[in-house]
């Protein structure tokens, strides 16, 4: 094996169902003892992309390498990995230990070394009283811990999981979220994540591939995907993001309806039309004096959200500017103002990001 060769290589992978192409080219290399998410919204190619790598759905072309095997056209037997689905599907007639013992029972271990082996993997997703039981005697969250164990019994080298925390409630979801990247830590199992929920995907993952459409729209750490959103489509679907129509003006400044702002402009040319995007959170309410990169909007509307207050603002001639209707700052106290009193506020130069007109 090749020194540099990445644990997982998936090269030029396209899925057709018909002539329909649910995956468009996919090429993605992950590390061993990484934790990935394939984020995306409903139908962009995410589980079909899981799935050609478990070989449940063979690719309609390229390849994938695991261990630098070619394991392109292997059947799932063949192939090393254990996987969860979001529907738990445990064996309803088979107890919590037989269930996790499944994939043991086919390796030539002694029934003692089976039965212990149980043991430690019920402690491991912490149920060690629970073996007897019959999945319908669990809660959800429970059935869940008890597919993961089944997943991880072989000690596979690959562990997929498919939506595996979006049936549960939020409570038992966020806890889960916790255990499995601390299991995944321990183990070392390089790991990959079908997910819908960027919360989860931030949480939990070493790098996000962003999907879209059957491709692949942005790579990254958690942070980067965050901060620094390759495409509109990622800026959009990961976070909270105002979007207006702006136009550049020179290489430092923009023009957002008759307002300017300074901003980075990185390679988008003067006269250019660009979608201008901004993060609620990036904003500063001025109370007064300091104009500098400010704008004036007025509050439409304010909802409290926990640990911060987010206002909804119209804007003067910026209104027309606003492309989604989610246009807002966020605030850590309540602004004691009227519905449609004009409010400044400061837009730092460093946060706001300039995306292409789209079409
Ligand atoms: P979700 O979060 O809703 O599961 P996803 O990103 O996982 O979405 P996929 O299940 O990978 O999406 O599906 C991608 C596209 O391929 C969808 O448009 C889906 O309708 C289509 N598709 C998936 N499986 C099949 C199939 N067996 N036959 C026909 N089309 C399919």
């Amino acid at each position: 094996m090749a020194d540099k060769e990445k644990y997982l290589r998936i090269q030029n992978v396209v899925k057709k169902f018909g002539d329909f192409t649910a995956l468009k080219d996919v090429s993605l290399e992950i590390e061993e003892g990484e934790f990935i998410c394939f984020l995306g919204p409903s139908g962009c190619g995410k589980t079909t992309l899981l799935r050609a790598i478990a070989g449940l759905d063979i690719q309609t072309s390229g390849q994938v390498f695991q261990a630098g095997r070619d394991i392109s056209a292997l059947p799932p037997s063949e192939r090393d990995f254990g996987i969860v689905f979001q529907s738990y599907a445990l064996f309803p007639n088979m107890t919590v230990s037989k269930n996790v013992a499944y994939g043991l029972e086919n390796q030539k271990l002694e029934k003692s070394q089976i039965e212990k082996r149980v043991r430690e993997l019920l402690e491991t997703v912490g149920l060690p009283e629970q073996g007897e039981k019959y999945p319908a005697q669990l809660s959800g969250g429970q059935q869940q811990r008890v597919a993961l164990a089944r997943a991880i019994a072989t000690s596979p080298g690959l562990l997929l999981l498919d939506e595996p925390l979006s049936a549960l409630d939020a409570r038992v979801r966020v806890h889960l979220r916790h255990e499995i990247k601390e299991l995944q830590r321990r183990l070392g199992v390089t790991t990959i994540m079908v997910t819908h929920d960027q919360e989860e995907a931030l949480t939990m993952a070493d790098r996000i591939v962003v999907m879209n459409d059957g491709v692949i729209e942005q790579i990254g750490t958690p942070i980067d995907v965050y901060r620094k959103p390759e495409c509109a489509f990622v800026a959009d679907f990961v976070g909270h993001m105002n979007f207006m129509n702006g136009q550049v003006v020179e290489s430092d400044r923009i023009q957002i309806g008759s307002q300017q702002l300074a901003a980075k402009t990185n390679g988008h040319k003067p006269g250019q039309a660009v979608q201008v995007a901004f993060r609620p959170e990036d904003l500063v309410a001025v109370e007064d004096g300091d104009m500098n990169n400010a704008i004036s909007v007025n509050l439409k509307d304010i909802e409290f959200l926990g640990s911060f207050f987010r206002a909804d603002l119209t804007g003067g001639d910026l209104g027309q500017s606003t492309i989604n209707a989610d246009f807002s700052i966020n605030l850590s106290r309540r602004v004691n103002l009227e519905k449609g009193r004009e409010l400044k506020i400061r837009v730092p130069a460093d946060h706001i990001r300039l995306f292409p007109m789209e079409g």
